[in-house]
């Protein structure tokens, strides 16, 4: 039997039998793992460059090509083979290992980077951070912290694992189209860019530069710091001040208008990008219970409100100086929202639990940048998935693999459109979907195919 026909066998009960080309291919990401770890418990006795870039090219390398050994052979599109058994993709011993080690570098990074080897300006690194060193050196003239670190390895995560899934979705145009976008995006305007700039700026206290410079995925754009850095930061901190709150107020809301959210979650952002990406193996395990749609609502928009008031705090302050309200210290509110949300919450929750709750955690329960293109979405958008109900064959793929937990097949028996707010645009559904049923479109708001409640009927809006 060839490799593209066990891959399709239903009576193969060994789907995840690796060929000896996978294998080595594992092996030799796992070498480049391993340098990693050996240099985070190293100390400050490895030679950093004979560590580094043999660590990232091998990783890069036994990453490219155990998708070529893996993908090469198989027809495009959605394995359904052995994703429901498989340890790591359905919570098993590996998924549960898998995410308690990334759990525990995301609580490394935000709280104890010492850990990592991070030892605070003018003193010398050791461990991981040490090891990137050459490499910030390098771009920004200064030794590395946790989150150059960070950085870099969240855009290696993206590229390879980009890669990845532009092979497995080769035969599909719009993913592979927003896959490079987001690798695109994340290389030059979240990794490369500001790097660049800092390194140009050394003389600037520090500003957001980056795409996620946008209220209120950047929570801290109206913060006192960060409005008094960027105004005096010259030229470039006026322009990443006044095009912070035009992206927010004039541009999101006009290409949510045209496009839906999915401009930003899908084609721009570095947590989706790292969603779709690195998370992709784990999408599956979203929660599709109307359970969990109730918190997902009570959850995204109490953060929202969250964030609004944080804010308006915030700038209160600012204008008056005055940081107490009653019993409310704003500075106190504003570090306990930094804690909990911005740190707890989107960092260690929402890419640590990956293999356990699946990859867009954060973006579906929590993000309020999504809440307020979800609202546009539904209300103020042309986008819409349309559904061509007479040939769905109710199989569930559609519904499976959408990772905000979306029952797409009810809306795909019903013939009728989806226009949900947390719905990203990914496409995976349509994907997926053997026939043919899902399209996403953007057309007149009255065209929109919506059920009307009142008479409990599909009804067409013209
Ligand atoms: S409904 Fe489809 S396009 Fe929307 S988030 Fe789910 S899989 Fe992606
Ligand atoms: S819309 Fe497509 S993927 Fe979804 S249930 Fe129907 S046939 Fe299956």
């Amino acid at each position: 039997m060839s490799q593209k026909d066990q891959s399709l066998s239903l009576a193969n009960p060994h789907p995840h039998n690796l060929s000896a080309s996978q294998k080595l291919a594992l092996a030799v990401t796992g070498i480049g793992l391993l340098l990693l770890f050996i240099a985070w418990f190293g100390g400050s006795a490895i030679q950093t460059t004979a560590f580094l870039w043999p660590s990232l090219i091998l990783t890069a390398i036994g990453g490219v090509w155990y998708t070529l050994s893996t993908y090469r052979h198989l027809p495009e599109g959605i394995k359904n083979n052995g994703v429901f058994t498989a340890s790591l993709t359905s919570r098993g011993a590996l998924g549960w290992i898998a995410g308690i080690v990334l759990t525990g570098f995301y609580v490394c990074l935000y709280w104890y980077p010492h850990l990592l080897g991070f030892s605070g300006e003018g003193t010398a690194n050791t461990g991981l951070v040490q090891m990137f060193d050459p490499l910030s050196q390098m771009l920004k003239g200064k030794a590395a912290s946790q989150w150059f670190v960070y950085g870099t390895l969240y855009t290696l995560a993206i590229l390879v694992m980009g890669f990845k899934f532009i092979w497995k979705y080769r035969h599909n145009r719009y993913q592979v189209l927003r896959t490079i976008s987001v690798m695109f995006f994340q290389t030059a305007f979240a990794f490369l860019i500001p790097e660049l700039l800092e390194g140009l700026n050394s003389d600037k206290a520090y500003f957001a530069k980056d795409i996620k410079n946008m209220w209120p995925l950047n929570y801290y754009f109206y913060e006192d710091w960060h409005l008094n850095n960027m105004l005096n930061g010259g030229s470039l901190g006026m322009f990443m001040l006044v095009s912070g709150i035009l992206m927010t107020l004039v541009i999101s809301p006009i290409l949510t208008y045209f496009y839906g959210k999915r401009w930003y979650c899908s084609w721009v952002c570095g947590c989706g990008g790292l969603a779709e990406t690195a998370g992709d193996p784990f999408r599956q395990l979203s929660d599709k219970s109307l359970r969990a749609w109730r918190i997902e609502r009570i959850l995204i928009y109490a953060i929202l409100v969250l964030i609004v008031v944080v804010t308006a705090l915030v700038l209160y302050t600012y204008f008056t100086g005055n940081a107490q309200i009653g019993p409310i210290n704003t500075y106190s509110l504003r570090s306990m929202y930094g804690f909990w949300i911005g740190a707890a919450f989107s960092g260690v929750i929402g890419v640590g639990f990956y293999p356990i709750m699946g990859s867009r955690v954060w973006c579906r329960f929590g993000c309020p940048m999504a809440a307020i293109l979800g609202i546009q979405q539904k209300f103020f958008s042309r986008f819409r998935i349309t559904t061509n109900g007479a040939q769905c064959i109710s199989c569930g793929n559609c519904s499976t693999y959408c990772e905000m937990g979306i029952d797409v097949r009810h809306y795909a028996q019903r013939g009728q459109d989806i226009v949900r707010a947390s719905c990203v645009g990914c496409g995976i559904c349509a994907a997926v979907c053997p026939r043919g049923v899902l399209k996403l479109e953007n057309g007149p708001q009255e065209s929109r195919k919506v059920f009307d409640l009142t008479d409990g009927g599909i009804k067409v809006n013209v």
